[in-house]
C-alpha cells in the first residue's frame, strides 16, 4: 500500500479535515506527523497560553489516533529538513497538508513545496483554514477586495454552492500499517504548563470545539432569556455581542485558530440555526455571527494579497504618521493603569485570561493609537504576546482597522470616547468591577469616570484617585484634538 504523510499544523482535528480526507480517500497508508518548530515555539514573543492550548489539542489528537490504532509522530526541528528525513525513513511518496496564509507560513510552505517537489516527492496542499482563500473572490476588475461590504456580498453569493447546509462533515478513515508507524521515532509531547490547565479556554481539542459550537449554535443549545424564553445564544448574538459583561459570543477563536474546529463546521451550524430560528431578530443573530466568519476570511485574503501589511500600514500615507514614543504611557496601557476604567478592565482581562472581548479590543486599540498616539504595531505585538487566539491576519486587520491605517478602516476622525463607550457597553460597570476590584464600591454614577468623584467620597470609599487608582493619564478631549492633527496627512 502506498504511504503518504499528513503534516498537521493548524488543523488539529480528524473531522472535516480537507488534506487528511484527501490523503485517506485514495486508500493510502497515512502517517500523521506534527513538527515542533523552534522558530515558532521558541520565538521570544511566543504566548505561553497559546502554546498550552496547542499542546493540549495535540495530546487529544494523539489519543484519538491511538484509539484508531494509529500514532501521532512528533518531531522537532526546522520543518523542511524534518520532512525530508521522515519522507526518507518511512518510504512515503507524498506529503499532504492544509494551506496557511501568514507571513511565516507562506515563506516556509513555498520553500517546502518547491524543494521537495524538485527532489521528487509529490506535495499536495489544500484550502481548509478558511472558506474562501487567496484570489478566489475578486472584484469585477479582477482585483482583490479591500472593502468588507462588497466582499461580504460576494462571499454570501458563492458560499451555498461550496458548503451545502445539509452536507455532513466527514471523519477521516485512516489506514494504519503498524509496522511502519511503530518503527518511526517520535518525541514525547511537551507538557501543558499547570498554570493553564484550568484556564477558560481549556480543555482544548476537537471534542471541546464541537461541544462549544453545539452549545452556541446547535439544535439543543439554550440560553435563558430575561423573559423566560430560551434560545441558542447565536440567536441573540446581534443584541448581546457588544456587552463584555455578558457571555454573548462563542469564544471559539482559539479553536478556529488551531483548527480544532473548521470554519465550515461553524458556517454550517450557523445556517442550520438560521433555518430553525423563528423570528427575524433571531435570524439576524445568525447572520451577524456569519458576518464575523466573513471578517476572518476577509483579513486572511488581505494578508495574502497585500503581504506588506504585516509590517506597514495598508494606507501608505500613514507611514509618515509621527507616533509618540512615551514609554510610560505604553506601560500604563499594558498594565491596565490608564485611569480609564473600561480600558484598564479590558487590559487586565487580556493579561489574566489571554483573551479579550471584541468590543474591548476595539476600545483599547483606539485608546492606544488615538488617545496615546502610540504606533499600532506596538499594540499588535503586545496582543500577539498575550492572546490565546493570536492570529496574524485578524490581529493585524483588527489593529489597522482601529488605527485607521488599514483596509476599510474606521475613518481617522472617528475616535472612540472611552467614557461613552464604557457607558454604552458596560452600563452598570459590572465588567469594570470584575477586573478592576479597587473600583468595586464606586457608585454607578462615577464608575466610568472615577476621578470625577468628590474627594470626600473617594476618602469615604477608600478609593483615592492617584493613590488607589490612577488619574487619567491623558485628557481624552485634548488627546483627540492632537490625534486629529497628527492624522491629517
Ligand atoms: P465571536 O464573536 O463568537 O466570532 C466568531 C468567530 O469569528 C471568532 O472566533 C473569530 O474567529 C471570528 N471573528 C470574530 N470577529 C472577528 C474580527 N473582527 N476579525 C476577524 N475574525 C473575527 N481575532 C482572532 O481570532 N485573533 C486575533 O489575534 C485577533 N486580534 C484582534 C485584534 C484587534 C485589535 C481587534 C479589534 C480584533 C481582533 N480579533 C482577533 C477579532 C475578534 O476580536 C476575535 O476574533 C473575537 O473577539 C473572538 O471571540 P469569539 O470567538 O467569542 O468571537
Amino acid at each position: 500500500m502506498a504511504k503518504v504523510i499528513h503534516w498537521f499544523r493548524r488543523d488539529l482535528r480528524l473531522l472535516d479535515n480537507t488534506a487528511l480526507t484527501n490523503a485517506t480517500d485514495k486508500g493510502q497508508e497515512v502517517i500523521c506527523l506534527f513538527i515542533l518548530d523552534p522558530g515558532l515555539i521558541e520565538a521570544p514573543e511566543v504566548c505561553k497560553a497559546r502554546l498550552a492550548f496547542m499542546y493540549s489539542a495535540l495530546a487529544e489528537l494523539a489519543r484519538k489516533l491511538e484509539d484508531r490504532g494509529g500514532r501521532l509522530i512528533i518531531r522537532r526541528g526546522e520543518p523542511l529538513s524534518e520532512l525530508r528525513k521522515i519522507l526518507k525513513e518511512s518510504g512515503a511518496k507524498a506529503l499532504y497538508f492544509n494551506r496557511d496564509y501568514t507571513s511565516y507560513a507562506r515563506h516556509r510552505d513555498s520553500q517546502v513545496e518547491e524543494t521537495l517537489t524538485q527532489e521528487g516527492w509529490e506535495v499536495n496542499s489544500y484550502k481548509d483554514l478558511v472558506i474562501f482563500e487567496k484570489e478566489e473572490l475578486l472584484t469585477g476588475n479582477g482585483a482583490p477586495y479591500t472593502v468588507y461590504t462588497p466582499y461580504k456580498k460576494r462571499w454570501l453569493s458563492q458560499v451555498a454552492e461550496l458548503i451545502p447546509a445539509k452536507m455532513e462533515p466527514r471523519w477521516t478513515s485512516l489506514k494504519i500499517e503498524d509496522a511502519t508507524v511503530n518503527g518511526l521515532e517520535s518525541l514525547p509531547l511537551p507538557q501543558v504548563s499547570p498554570e493553564f490547565e484550568k484556564a477558560f479556554f481549556m480543555p482544548a481539542g476537537e471534542d471541546e470545539g464541537r461541544k462549544r459550537l453545539a452549545a452556541f449554535a446547535g439544535a439543543l443549545a439554550h440560553h435563558k432569556q430575561k423573559d423566560g424564553a430560551s434560545h441558542p445564544p447565536i440567536e441573540e448574538y446581534a443584541t448581546r455581542r457588544d456587552f463584555p459583561a455578558e457571555n454573548g459570543t462563542s469564544k471559539l477563536s482559539a479553536f478556529l485558530r488551531f483548527g480544532t474546529i473548521s470554519p465550515r463546521q461553524c458556517y454550517r451550524a450557523a445556517i442550520n440555526a438560521r433555518e430553525r430560528a423563528e423570528k427575524v431578530a433571531q435570524k439576524d443573530g445568525c447572520d451577524s455571527w456569519i458576518g464575523e466568519l466573513i471578517w476572518r476570511d476577509f483579513y486572511y485574503q488581505i494578508m495574502w494579497n497585500f503581504p506588506y501589511v504585516a509590517k506597514q500600514s495598508f494606507q501608505a500615507r500613514y507611514s509618515q504618521l509621527k507616533w509618540s514614543d512615551n514609554q510610560e504611557h505604553f506601560k500604563a496601557w499594558q498594565a491596565g493603569r490608564t485611569g480609564y476604567p473600561i480600558v484598564d478592565a479590558a487590559m487586565r482581562q487580556l493579561n489574566n485570561m489571554h483573551w479579550m472581548h471584541n468590543r474591548l479590543r476595539m476600545i483599547t486599540a483606539s485608546f492606544l493609537t488615538k488617545d496615546l498616539l502610540l504606533d499600532w504595531r506596538l499594540g499588535e505585538r503586545y496582543f500577539w504576546q498575550k492572546l490565546v487566539d493570536g492570529d496574524q491576519p485578524s490581529n493585524n486587520g483588527g489593529w489597522q482597522w482601529s488605527a485607521s491605517t488599514g483596509t476599510d478602516a474606521q475613518p481617522y476622525f472617528r475616535i472612540f470616547n472611552p467614557v461613552s463607550q464604557s457607558q454604552k457597553f458596560d452600563p452598570t460597570g459590572a465588567f469594570i468591577r470584575k477586573w478592576v476590584p479597587e473600583l468595586a464600591k464606586v457608585p454607578d454614577k462615577y464608575i466610568h469616570e472615577p476621578h470625577t468623584m468628590p474627594r470626600a467620597l473617594q476618602e469615604h470609599l477608600g478609593v483615592v484617585i492617584g493613590r488607589d487608582y490612577p488619574a487619567p493619564i491623558v485628557d481624552h478631549k485634548t488627546a483627540r484634538e492632537k490625534a486629529l492633527l497628527a492624522y491629517k496627512i
